[in-house]
C-alpha cells in the first residue's frame, strides 16, 4: 500500500521484518517492535496475531475509540479470541489482493494474494470515518496489482527504517553517485532483464534472447547489469561514481575472471558470452578512473532496491517487445516433450538424462532375461514400483536394496553359490537356530517369507500392512442402503493401530447362527462335528477331516471379518505377502509353479477357511436363514506386484464405489509392502551381520524405535500366524 489510509500512526500486528517502514510505531501483543507509542490511532491487522497477541490487546480496544481492525472474514474458530467486541462496529466488507502471501520473506516469492474469504473493516462504535476516507480504504484493498510497489519514503521513521536492511547497512542510500540495483527473471522459458535507478527513481528492462537453447537466470541477469550499465553511460554525463546492488553471485564471478589483469579466461566459453562481451566493453569506465562497484545482496528479503528491480524485470519477461542478444551460439539444441510441455536446451545434464531414459526405453525389448520378464509384466502395477523409486521419502539404500531384489541380486547366500563365490547356500539364520531343520536355501524367497529366525519380525510386518489396508477399506466402503447406512460394516476394525480379531464363534453370534450361552455353546458343538460327519468321505484332505475338534474349529481367527447385513454375506478377509516369482531356490511349495504368482497363492489361502465358509452356508440352510460365506484374499508380493484386477473386483465387492478411492487404496498397501518388505531385509542383514539370536527378538530397538511409530509396528507382535507363510515344523 501506498501509504496510510487513515492517519494511524501505529500499526499492530505482524513482524519486524514484515510490519510496513511508514508508522512511526509497531507493536504486536504487549510487545514494541518500534517507536514509543502503543496507543493513539492505529491500525490493526487482526488476522497477523496470535491468539495470546490478541488477548493482550482487548483492554486497550475496549477503552480507546481511534482504531480500525482488518481481519479475514468468517467464523470464529472456538477458542480464539473473536475480534467482534461490544461498542464496535463493521465499516465495510470487500475483497482483493490485500495481503502478501504467507512466508513470503522465506520463499522469496513477494506477490500479493487475493484470499477466498472477505476482508473486514471494523472501526470503534465512537469513530466517525468519513466516506471519503471508506472510498479511499477500499479502493486500495480492492487492488488487483500482483505485488504491491515498494514504497521508500523518508518522512518519519522511514528513513531509520531503510537503514535497517543490507544495502541501508551499507550506507548505500547515501551514496553521492548513481545507484543502480538490476535483477533477472526467468517463468515458462520466458527471460527478462531489468533495473532500478535510484536517481530519479526510474528503471529499465528488456526481453532476453536465445531461449531456443534454455532459459537460465543467469542469463537474465547478465542482461540486466548490462542495460543498467548502458543506462549510466547515457544518464548524467556517464562520469558519476556508480554502485550496481544484484543478487546474483554467478555474474560477479563471471565478471571477476576479467577484471584488473584477469585470469586466462575465453569469453566464448562463457555460456553468456555474448552478454558479458557488452558488459566488459562498458566497464571501460574504470580504465578511466570512475568509481565503480558491484555489490551482492541478498533477494527477496524486502529491501526496497532489489524489490525495485524485480519488478523492472518482471516488465522485461512480460513484454512483447524484441528481445535482446538473440544470436544463437552454434550449438545443438535438443527439443523433447514431456506430457503438456516441449522442452528445448543446449546440451546439460538434463538432456543427458532424458538421453539415457529414452535410450533406456528402447532396449526394453531386447531383454529377456527373468528381470525383464518381471518387469514387462503387465497389470501387475508395475507403475507403481515407479512411483516408488521416485518417492523422497524412500532412503537410497532401501530403494537399492529394491533394486537388488527386483533383479535377483540380493545378497545372500544362494545367490553367492550361484555366482561361485561359495560352497554353501544354506540359511546363516536358520543353521545356527534350528540345526535339526532340513537345510534351507538363504534365498530372497526364504528370508521374506520362510525363515524361521525371521518369524517374529514378519508377523509384525503382515500386521503391520493388513491393519492399514484394512482401515482404508473400511473408511472408504461407501456404498450406502436405501436408509442411508452402510452396506458392509468391518465391526472388527478398531483404528490403523489396532484391530480385533474374531473367533469363528464370535463370527457365528454376530450373524445369529449361535446364542452366546452355554446352551449355544453347546448345541454349536454337536454341529459342528455333525457338520463333519455330513461331509462326503474325500471332501477334505485327511489332515483336515481329523481336525474336527469343535474347539479347534470355533477357535480360528480370520485376518479379518466384514459383513453386508442386508444382504446377508459374510465376508473373511485375508491378507498374504508372496514371493512374487520363483527366485531360483527351492524355498516355495512343490505346487508352486510361478506362472500366475497370485492364483498359487489363493489356493493356499482358502484351503484354510474353505470347511469354515461351507459351515457358514451349512448351517444357514439347515436354519432356515439365507447367509451366504466368501473370502476376499488380498495379495501383495513383496517386490510390490498386485493384480489390479483382483484388486479392482474385490474392492468393488466390498462397497468401495468409487474408481479413485479403490487405485489409492491398492497403491498405499503397495508402497506399505514394500516400505515393511525392506524392513525384513534390514532385520535379516542386522541378524546376519551381530548374532542369528538378535532376529529371535521380538522386534530389535533397532526397527522399534526408528520405525514403529511411522509403520504402526507393534513392538511385541500379535495376532495369529494366519496369512504367514511358515515353514511346518
Ligand atoms: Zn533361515
Amino acid at each position: 500500500m501506498e501509504g496510510p489510509p487513515i492517519k494511524a500512526t501505529t500499526y499492530v500486528g505482524d513482524t519486524a521484518l514484515t510490519a510496513p517502514p511508514f508508522f512511526d510505531n509497531a507493536v504486536r501483543g504487549d510487545k514494541t517492535l518500534w517507536g514509543s507509542r502503543t496507543r493513539g490511532p492505529r491500525v490493526i491487522n487482526w488476522t497477523g496475531l496470535s491468539h495470546e497477541d490478541r488477548k493482550a490487546i482487548l483492554p486497550s480496544r475496549r477503552l480507546t475509540s481511534d482504531w480500525s481492525l482488518f481481519a479475514l472474514a468468517g467464523i470464529t474458530k472456538p477458542g480464539t479470541t473473536p475480534f467482534l467486541l461490544k461498542g464496535s462496529k463493521k465499516a465495510m466488507t470487500t475483497k482483493g489482493k490485500a495481503f502478501r502471501k504467507r512466508k513470503w520473506w522465506q520463499s522469496g516469492d513477494d506477490e500479493l494474494a487475493e484470499y477466498d474469504k472477505k476482508v473486514e473493516v471494523w472501526v470503534s462504535s465512537n469513530n466517525n470515518i468519513s466516506e471519503d476516507s471508506l472510498d479511499e480504504l477500499e479502493a486500495l484493498l480492492n487492488s488487483n496489482l500482483t505485488k504491491d510497489n515498494p514504497h521508500n519514503g523518508t518522512e518519519g521513521v522511514e528513513g531509520s527504517y531503510w537503514t535497517g536492511t543490507e544495502a541501508g547497512l551499507m550506507g548505500i542510500p547515501l551514496f553521492p553517485g548513481l545507484i543502480y540495483a538490476t535483477d533477472g527473471s526467468q517463468e515458462k522459458g520466458n527471460m527478462g532483464a531489468g533495473f532500478y535507478r535510484h536517481q530519479g527513481a526510474t528503471g529499465g528492462y528488456c526481453k532476453v534472447g536465445r531461449d531456443e537453447e534454455g532459459a537460465s537466470s543467469n542469463r537474465a541477469e547478465h542482461a540486466a547489469a548490462c542495460i543498467a550499465l548502458e543506462d549510466a553511460t547515457q544518464f548524467a554525463g556517464s562520469r558519476r561514481p556508480l554502485i550496481l546492488l544484484t543478487d546474483s553471485k554467478c555474474l560477479l564471478m563471471a565478471i571477476q575472471k576479467w577484471i584488473g589483469e584477469g585470469i586466462d579466461s575465453s569469453i566464448k566459453a562463457s555460456p553468456d558470452g555474448d552478454i558479458l562481451r557488452d558488459i566488459l566493453e562498458l566497464l571501460s569506465r574504470i580504465e578511466l578512473g570512475l568509481f565503480t562497484l558491484f555489490v551482492k545482496i541478498k533477494s527477496h528479503r524486502g529491501e526496497f532496491f532489489n524489490e525495485m528491480a524485480h519488478r523492472w524485470a518482471d516488465k522485461g519477461r512480460d513484454t512483447e517487445e524484441e528481445a535482446r542478444w538473440t544470436s544463437l551460439r552454434q550449438r545443438p539444441i535438443f527439443t523433447w516433450a514431456v506430457p503438456g510441455k516441449v522442452h528445448c536446451s543446449t546440451m546439460n545434464k538434463v538432456v543427458k538424462t532424458r538421453a539415457h531414459l529414452i535410450a533406456a526405453r528402447l532396449r526394453v525389448p531386447d531383454n529377456h532375461n527373468r528381470t525383464a520378464e518381471f518387469l514387462k509384466k503387465e497389470g501387475n502395477c508395475r507403475s507403481d514400483l515407479g512411483d516408488h523409486w521416485k518417492d523422497k521419502r524412500v532412503s537410497m539404500r532401501a530403494k537399492r536394496r529394491l533394486l537388488q531384489s527386483i533383479s535377483f541380486q540380493f545378497p545372500c547366500a544362494a545367490n553367492f553359490k550361484k555366482w561361485g563365490l561359495q560352497e554353501d547356500d544354506e540359511c546363516r539364520l536358520c543353521k545356527v537356530l534350528h540345526p535339526n531343520l532340513p537345510a534351507f536355501p538363504e534365498c530372497l524367497g526364504h528370508i521374506q517369507g520362510y525363515c524361521k529366525a525371521l518369524q517374529k519380525p514378519r508377523i509384525a510386518v503382515h500386521h503391520g500392512i493388513w491393519r492399514d489396508l484394512l482401515m482404508h477399506i473400511s473408511r472408504q466402503s461407501l456404498e450406502k442402503n436405501e436408509d442411508g447406512s452402510r452396506v458392509w460394516t468391518f465391526p472388527t476394525t478398531v483404528n490403523a493401530a489396532k484391530h480385533e480379531e474374531w473367533e469363528m464363534r464370535d463370527i457365528l453370534v454376530h450373524i445369529g447362527l449361535m446364542t452366546n450361552t452355554q446352551e449355544g455353546r453347546s448345541k454349536i458343538g454337536k454341529e459342528t462335528t455333525e457338520f463333519h460327519y455330513e461331509m462326503p468321505v474325500g471332501y477334505w484332505d485327511e489332515e483336515e477331516a481329523n481336525d474336527h475338534e469343535p474347539e479347534a474349529f470355533l477357535k480360528v481367527r480370520p485376518d479379518e471379518v466384514a459383513f453386508n447385513m442386508k444382504a446377508t454375506i459374510c465376508a473373511f478377509l485375508e491378507f498374504t505377502r508372496p514371493m512374487d516369482s520363483r527366485d531360483g531356490a527351492s524355498a516355495q511349495p512343490d505346487w508352486y509353479t510361478g506362472t500366475d504368482w497370485t492364483l498359487d497363492w489363493a489356493q493356499d489361502k482358502n484351503t484354510r477357511y474353505v470347511r469354515h465358509l461351507e459351515f457358514i452356508w451349512w448351517l444357514s440352510k439347515r436354519l432356515g436363514v439365507k447367509w451366504t460365506a466368501v473370502q476376499y484374499n488380498f495379495t501383495v508380493g513383496i517386490r510390490g506386484s498386485a493384480i489390479e484386477s483382483a484388486w479392482e473386483h474385490r474392492l468393488t465387492k466390498l462397497g468401495i464405489d468409487k474408481k479413485e478411492s479403490r487405485v489409492a487404496i491398492r497403491k498405499q498397501a503397495i508402497r506399505k509392502t514394500l516400505e515393511l518388505s525392506d524392513v525384513m531385509l534390514r532385520q535379516f542383514h542386522v541378524a546376519i551381520h551381530t548374532s542369528p539370536e538378535w532376529a529371535q527378538l521380538a522386534l530389535a530397538d533397532d526397527i522399534s524405535n526408528t520405525t514403529t511409530e511411522r509403520f504402526n509396528l507393534y513392538k511385541k507382535s500379535m495376532g495369529p500366524m494366519s496369512g504367514l507363510q511358515s515353514m511346518p515344523l
